[in-house]
């Protein structure tokens, strides 16, 4: 059976490694692999920290993918013979004020109730947990199973596991080829179509955008901006991922922080602003004050795939032969093992995984436009 992947960023490299993993004969299309949000992205694997009132579905998902990671990453390494900057490291929310503090409990009853495994801590305990924190810190939520892996070392591990897994991987945009209504491949720029029995489109936000969509196939998605800052320093300020409200820090092991995010509906634009450095430093240095110190290394604006209930499509569209794997919105690292088991599942016809139903394309129906 042969295979394309339109799109090759955490998700379509995921998918495009497992699908060939399994026999299938796969080529995968992008003009720049591992770039798009992949390359932007925090790379937080925080089911809990992330839980959200009202995706229970979702933070179901969240957390089968989470427990796939270790092997996951074992196994990637294993294949590649490159790291992936996967670091056990637990998250740490924290309470700037009394209000933050209020918000806090609530996000702490939410979660027992969900029977996720949290610590509420005094100031005290966050402070020597993390003697870094700004003493005025008034409180805070462990997360101790929130981990986090480095997303450019990820995709970079999963383009080598791709390449020596036999996936044909082609740098270029590619267009969906279909004919008498059932996909029959992708065609690329290089100049030749190649025939497949499946196409999996994975392009992130520019989804609806790839050509050749039939109308009835293009889902609701929509790039959602997040500005993030990279700082560079000789010891990381904390041990742990430091969340506060409006802001997060995720210290990688070579001392290096990142500061994100903004969340920003702002189209295909990504441009980086005075505006967003000055407020995720000024947030940052609140929580943990020695951030000052660090050198300001990188800015940079990412693309995530929002869709109108922030979970992700994943599974067949009406159209035979299409398959969809987009939408992850803000958890698209997270999701990349589970997103591939789904998938890879479908291709070899294999029962559909417990629970991946929820996710299905074709839930937006209804919000398609009524014909006059
Ligand atoms: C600031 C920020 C922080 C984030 N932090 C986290 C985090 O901590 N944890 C987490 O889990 N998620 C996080 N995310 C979300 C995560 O980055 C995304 O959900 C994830 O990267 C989506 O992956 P993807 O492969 O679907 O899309 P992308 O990574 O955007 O990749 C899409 C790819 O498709 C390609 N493409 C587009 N059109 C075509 C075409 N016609 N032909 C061929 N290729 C095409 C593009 O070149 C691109 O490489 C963050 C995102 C942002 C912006």
């Amino acid at each position: 059976m042969n295979v394309a992947v339109i799109g090759g960023g955490v998700i379509g490299l995921a998918i495009a490694w497992r699908a060939a993993q399994q026999g299938l004969r796969v080529t995968l299309a992008d003009p720049a692999p591992g770039g798009g949000a992949s390359r932007v992205a925090a790379g937080m694997l925080a089911p809990v920290g992330e839980a959200h009132f009202g995706e229970s579905e979702l933070l179901q998902l969240s957390l089968d993918s989470w427990r796939l990671y270790p092997r996951f990453t074992d196994e990637l390494q294993s294949v590649s013979g490159r790291p992936s900057g996967y670091r056990e490291c637990g998250t740490l929310l924290v309470a700037r004020d009394a209000d933050d503090n209020a918000s806090l409990a609530r996000e702490y009853r939410f979660r027992v109730a969900e029977g996720l495994r949290v610590e509420r801590l005094s100031s005290r305990e966050c402070l020597a947990l993390e003697p870094g924190l700004a003493p005025s810190i008034r409180g805070g939520i462990l997360a101790a199973g929130d981990h986090q892996v480095d997303p450019r070392l990820l995709a970079a591990a999963l383009l080598a596991a791709c390449e020596r897994s036999g996936v044909d991987v082609v740098r270029s945009r590619a267009s969906l080829l279909v004919s008498a209504g059932r996909v029959a491949g992708v065609s690329t720029e290089e100049g030749h179509d190649r025939p497949a029995d499946a196409v999996v489109i994975a392009a992130g936000c520019w989804t609806p955008l790839v050509t050749g969509l039939p109308a009835e196939a293009v889902p609701p998605v929509r790039p959602v901006k997040g500005q993030i800052l990279r700082l560079g320093g000789a010891a990381p300020p904390a041990q742990r991922v430091i969340r506060g409200l409006d802001v997060y820090l995720v210290p990688r092991a070579d001392g290096s922080v990142v500061v994100g995010s903004t969340v920003e509906e702002r189209g295909f634009d990504t441009a980086v602003t005075a505006g967003a450095v000055y407020g995720l430093l000024r947030d940052a240095r609140e929580l943990l004050p020695d951030v000052a110190e660090l050198e300001l290394v990188e800015v940079a604006a990412g693309l995530r795939p929002g869709t109108p209930d922030n979970a992700p499509l994943i599974g067949a569209t009406s159209v035979p032969g299409l398959i969809m794997a987009t939408g992850h919105y803000r958890n698209g690292v997270l999701l990349a093992p589970i997103t591939a088991e789904i998938v890879a599942a479908l291709l070899a016809g294999r029962p559909a995984l417990p629970g991946a139903v929820a996710f299905a394309p074709d839930r937006f129906a209804k919000l398609a436009p009524v014909p006059a």
